[in-house]
């Protein structure tokens, strides 16, 4: 998984903001941030998308989700409120092919997305 830029991330061989690392997850904040919260949440296992996804990591999506949350109370923006987001695909908006959460928050979020 060399060519994949949030593995290398995960073993620290590209640089990030990390706000959280565990063994199995790990936060940082994106490069290019779109509210002044936008934290990525990504299992260190590669997970290409959410349709790569079997039933036995639902403990892992659980657990990416109940990160977001702490990171949302530390980042004081769980009462304002945020967003979870997980584009999946071309029409999703996908960039990156690593599963990813992302966390924004920090202004009022429009709805419906564009
Ligand atoms: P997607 O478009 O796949 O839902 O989200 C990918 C996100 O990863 C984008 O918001 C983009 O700004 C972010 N991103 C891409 N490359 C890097 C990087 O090298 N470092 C960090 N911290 N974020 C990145
Ligand atoms: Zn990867």
């Amino acid at each position: 998984m060399n060519d994949c830029i949030f593995c290398r991330i995960s073993e620290g061989a590209i640089p990030a903001t990390l706000v959280h690392a565990d063994p199995d997850i790990i936060a940082f904040r994106d490069i290019d941030p779109q509210a002044p919260t936008h934290v990525l949440v990504i299992p260190r296992r590669h997970v290409g998308s959410a349709n790569d996804l079997e039933a036995s990591d639902t403990e892992l999506v659980g657990r990416l989700v109940v990160v977001a949350r702490s990171i949302a109370r530390t980042e004081g923006i769980a009462e304002s409120g945020y967003r979870l987001v997980v584009n999946t695909g071309a029409d999703g908006g996908q960039s990156v092919g690593h599963l990813h959460l992302h966390l924004l928050g920090g202004r009022g979020l429009a709805w419906p997305p564009g």
